[in-house]
């Protein structure tokens, strides 16, 4: 078997990772379970640390305070994550963070490389290492290397507007597959590749881009849904019984949508005022990425809006929004989703969102609750019997509160059984087994049996081709291997 090399921007401790939640879960789970080393960032910023800290299956390295600055807040967090959720008001194009970017990954790589047996597989995850396997390559690395996006992937001329994009279109190609969350994501991604930098689909479904040929298939990520299932339910006692509680999990981000998820919900309380003291909205909204610039506002936003709300409509006995600048422990959550009637999940844009499944997992399935969700999250492409909303508009959301606090125990059932079965189905073993099958696949002599289906990029092909027939006729269409 060979071994597995993840690298990602942040390694955690395998224990740590069991708390973490999400991807980090996984990550940790092929470290135990297979040969594996998984390499990246120690989340130590000091100048003194340039070699690798390797403590058997982790391999960790510190970040320089300038290459924190500009590589991981600058170029990632103020570039990259504003641009791929449509945010590009917010890009911060003019710093000159992308030297930095380039920088790290070509600093990593050659730490990197050393280390490398000829069969390794080796997996890379997220925006911050678009270049990675460039650099690689550069020094000689033949082995399969595949790249998984962890978030969205924007349409294709927003993704140009980065003064860059064609160095991160080599970065893409240099990789042998590439792994987005959504259909719509690869859509995209092909989209930009075809029309963006003249890539071609080549009959096997791969495009050739510059000298390579690289592989984009969707690999929706999941939950373990185990972690989930034995969630108890609690009523919320400080408000007293019989009060229904509404739940949101989200780190306080631009992208979650959360000024918008409040008004709603003051919305809903201003058209529908027989709810009043009926129901409580808890949001949980841990702190995250406090030193980039556009993460100021949104917290003195939210909390003015629920001291607004609450002053407006809260009585003594009953405060409509409790708000938490805090993060909570998994099993807290788990048993706070079960002991919820609504999850409210409405980012205005979000690569996949876990806690829609992770709400989902958690319920009573004789008695559950209605998951609400944003059209905009990459969970809404496979959770379709979740009320999926547009978040811009406050005012059908808050129709929607009503809607599912007055949904019949039938009509949850059924809706609950249905998705209770899609996140069993892809869950997170499966996202990790069918990408490392895809990207191994590879390695036999390139046979495109047992991949993801291609048919989509036929169809976006297809699509492209009509809309710009002049291009089609152009011979930019289906190419020869
Ligand atoms: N989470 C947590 N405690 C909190 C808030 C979130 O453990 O206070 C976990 C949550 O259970 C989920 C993950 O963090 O597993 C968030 O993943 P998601 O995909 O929803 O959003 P992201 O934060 O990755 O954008």
């Amino acid at each position: 078997m060979s071994r597995i090399v993840l690298v990602s921007n942040r390694v955690l401790d395998p224990k740590q990772a069991a708390q973490a939640g999400g991807v980090a879960v996984a990550l940790a789970d092929i470290v135990r379970t297979r040969p594996a080393l998984w390499f990246g960032w120690s989340g130590d910023v000091r100048d003194d640390a340039t070699t690798p800290h390797i403590e058997g299956k982790i391999a960790t390295v510190a970040l320089t305070e300038s290459e924190h600055e500009q590589y991981y807040l600058g170029y990632s967090n103020s570039v990259l994550w504003p641009v791929f959720h449509n945010r590009l008001d917010l890009a911060e194009f003019e710093a000159g963070y992308y030297e930095q970017y380039e920088n790290v990954n070509k600093r990593l790589a050659s730490l990197l490389a050393p280390m490398l047996k000829p069969d390794d597989i080796i997996w890379v995850h997220d925006y911050h290492l678009i270049p990675f396997a460039t650099e690689l390559r550069k020094l000689g690395v033949k082995n399969s290397v595949g790249f998984y996006l962890h978030i969205p992937f924007p349409p294709w001329q927003t993704f140009m507007a980065i003064p860059e994009h064609e160095k991160l279109a080599h970065g893409l190609a240099a990789y042998d597959l590439v792994g987005l969350q959504t259909k719509a994501d690869v859509s995209n991604l092909i989209d930009y590749m075809t029309n963006g930098v003249f890539g071609r689909v080549v009959p096997d479904g791969r495009i050739r881009l510059f000298d390579r040929l690289v592989r984009v298939a969707s690999f929706p990520i999941g939950i373990d849904v185990e972690d989930f299932a034995h969630a108890k339910r609690k009523s919320p006692v400080v408000q007293g019984r019989g009060v229904l509680r509404m739940i949101g999990v989200d780190r306080l981000d631009y992208t979650k949508g959360l000024p918008q998820k409040f008004k709603a919900f003051g919305t809903f309380l201003e058209k529908y005022p027989r709810y009043r003291r009926q129901v409580v909205l808890t949001q949980i909204a841990p702190p995250t990425r406090e030193n980039v610039g556009a993460y100021t506002d949104i917290r003195q936003q939210l909390e003015s809006l629920a001291g607004s709300i609450n002053g407006r409509y809260g009585e003594i006995d009953w405060v409509p929004i409790h708000y938490i600048h805090r993060s909570a422990p998994r099993r807290r959550l788990a048993d706070l989703y079960r002991s919820s009637r609504i999850g409210m999940v409405t980012p205005l844009r979000d690569g996949m969102n876990l806690v829609a499944k992770e709400f989902v997992a958690a319920q009573d399935p004789a008695d559950p609750g209605v998951l609400v969700l944003s059209r905009f999250a990459g969970a809404a492409e496979e959770l379709e019997e979740a009320m999926i909303v547009n978040p811009y508009s406050i005012d059908a959301v808050a129709d929607v509160m009503r809607d599912a606090l007055e949904m019949g125990l039938e009509e949850r059932i059924a809706r609950h059984r249905a998705l209770m079965a899609r996140v069993r189905r892809s869950d997170v073993g499966t996202w990790c087994r069918s990408f490392l099958r895809a990207l191994e696949g590879l390695r036999d002599d390139d046979d495109p049996r047992g991949w993801p289906p291609s048919e989509l990029i036929e169809q976006a092909l297809r699509k492209l081709n009509q809309s710009n027939p002049q291009r089609a006729m152009a011979g930019r269409g289906i190419a020869p291997v």
